[in-house]
């Protein structure tokens, strides 16, 4: 895995701003995953080149969008860790908070960055509406990001609250994803943000082709928002 990994960062042109170490970790972390997978359903992907490509190197790509060093970012259903935990390993100057709805993977995630020896992580268990809420999450992120966890019309009410003004929401999507962003027009505005750019790139090592949509936040969450999860669902913006 270390050696597929170092090639796809290589080919991604990030080998000279990566620590020395960075492949060798994420290989650690995709075996830790695997092994685990075996008795807690984390990834549906079961072989060693799959993590490596579809995992790692597909999170590692946001490096090249965005420029994460000494920032902090939320990773919202982050789930393994991803893309949170791969860019802390990618770059340990960031601050990472992981959250996702499930204790199990929570812990799992604590003990993947003691074993590490990864510092300035933090992985939270609870639902990314509720969170929001509370003091010093709010409008509060450098970054949050979001990789398989909602259409991005509601994934727009649970991300774009923890952004400051001035930071971004990175969502990673499918090339297919047009009309979901068309969909999301409204709720992505409604919530303080304003569609930056959206980029499409190719996983090295694979013919696997994917998005990521760079969402600016250029106002301040309102009042009253994140609605209750039912709400989100059953009235979306
Ligand atoms: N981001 C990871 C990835 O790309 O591999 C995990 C994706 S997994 C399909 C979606 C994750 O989002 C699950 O772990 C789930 O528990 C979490 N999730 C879904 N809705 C959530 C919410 N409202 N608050 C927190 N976590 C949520």
């Amino acid at each position: 895995m270390e050696a597929l990994i170092a090639q796809g960062l290589e080919e991604l042109g990030l080998t000279a701003q990566v620590p020395a170490q960075a492949p060798a970790q994420l290989a650690e972390y995709g075996r830790l995953l695997l092994e685990k997978n075996q008795v807690m359903n984390l990834t549906a992907i079961r072989e060693e080149d799959g993590v490596a490509r579809l995992h790692m190197l597909d999170c590692a790509a946001l490096l090249r969008y965005a420029d994460f060093q000494g920032k902090t970012l939320i990773d919202v259903g982050t789930g393994a860790g991803f893309p949170g935990l791969a860019l802390k390993i990618l770059v340990p100057s960031l601050k990472v908070t992981l959250l996702d709805a499930l204790g199990k993977r929570v812990n799992w995630l604590n003990e993947v960055a003691q074993r590490l020896g990864l510092e300035g992580v933090e992985a939270i268990h609870a639902r990314a509406e509720e969170q929001a809420q509370v003091k010093g999450f709010r409008d509060s992120f450098d970054f949050a990001s979001a990789r398989a966890v909602a259409d991005l019309r509601l994934l727009s009410e649970l991300c774009l609250p923890y952004v400051k003004v001035g930071g971004q929401f990175l969502a990673m999507k499918s090339v297919e994803s047009g009309p979901e962003l068309e969909g999301a027009a409204h709720a992505v505005k409604f919530m303080g943000g304003r569609v930056r750019e959206t980029v499409d790139y190719t996983i090295p090592g694979t013919d696997v082709t994917h998005r990521v949509v760079l969402v600016d936040k250029v106002a301040p969450t309102l009042k009253g928002y994140p609605r209750r999860w039912a709400k989100i669902q059953k009235e979306p913006l």
